[in-house]
């Protein structure tokens, strides 16, 4: 049987493009969505004008029970989970004194809980298989921190502690577990910058330009057949960080 993919996240942005590109490839895939199902099920549908099926399950991964549900359905379906791709995120710029607990705790739950969440749930069935990769996504700013993005910050340097911790702990199971940290990327995530905000990152970037949804998936194939990477945080960044 095919590798059997989780991808959270996948009705937009970066997670659009891991589930399109590796469906493509002949990887199971099964799509999270929460809040954009018409995204979702507009994908599932060009990919069947390519007789290419992929599953999508609606649930709001930053609460336990429906992180459970996608993992549940993928085992009962499929038997096993080969992969899992903690992608789905949320943004917020506000300055560190106006964030409120429930800002915060919104943070941490949809960006550091659901990957602990969902790497808890599947990683029963891999440690069983004895094999099994999970793929993170932090951000730069989890590395060198944002000013008035204190919460994303901290949600996705947490992503990338629990990277480095897991795949000590699940290394021996045959499970590598990575992370990969971009830059900028071009997604709805940054549909608020204009246009002289884009130019004046873009002249921070050594390569010049803001990175594709394409450039983190070609890393996504990458790590999924390598063999021997495990704990690391790969940052796709443009030489924005170094
Ligand atoms: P995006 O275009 O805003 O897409 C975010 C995705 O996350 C959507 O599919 C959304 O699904 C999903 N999501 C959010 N909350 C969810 C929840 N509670 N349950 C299930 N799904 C949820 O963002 P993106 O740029 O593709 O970001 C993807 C990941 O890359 C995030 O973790 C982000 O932090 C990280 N990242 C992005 C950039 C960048 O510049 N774009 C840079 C560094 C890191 P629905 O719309 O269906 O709710």
């Amino acid at each position: 049987m095919n590798k059997v993919v989780i991808v959270t996240g996948a009705s937009r942005g970066i997670g659009r493009e891991i589930a399109r590109g590796l469906a493509k490839k002949g990887y199971t895939i099964i799509a999270n969505y929460n809040k954009s199902e018409k995204q979702m099920i507009e994908l599932k549908n060009e990919l069947e004008k390519e007789k290419i099926n992929i599953d999508i399950v609606k649930a709001d991964i930053s609460k336990r029970d429906e992180a459970k549900k996608i993992v549940e359905y993928t085992i009962n379906k499929y038997g096993k989970i080969d992969i899992l791709i903690n992608n789905a995120g949320i943004s917020q710029i506000k300055e560190f004194t106006q964030i409120t607990d429930e800002e915060w705790n919104n943070m941490i739950n949809t960006n550091l809980n659901s990957a602990f969440y969902m790497s808890q749930e599947s990683c029963k069935n891999m440690i069983h298989n004895k094999k099994g990769c999970i793929i993170n996504i932090s951000s730069i700013w989890g590395l060198v921190g944002s000013s008035c993005e204190v919460h994303y910050s901290v949600s996705k340097a947490g992503i990338d502690a629990m990277t480095k911790s897991l795949a000590k702990e699940l290394g021996p199971s045959n499970i590598r577990v990575n992370s990969i940290a971009p830059g900028i990327i071009n997604t709805e995530m940054n549909k608020d910058l204009n246009q002289e905000e884009i130019n004046k990152i873009k002249e921070e970037i050594p390569l010049e330009k803001i990175g594709d949804t394409k450039d983190i998936e070609k890393c996504i194939e990458w790590l999924i057949e390598d063999e021997y990477t495990t704990g690391q945080i790969i940052s796709i960044n443009g030489g924005w960080v170094i």
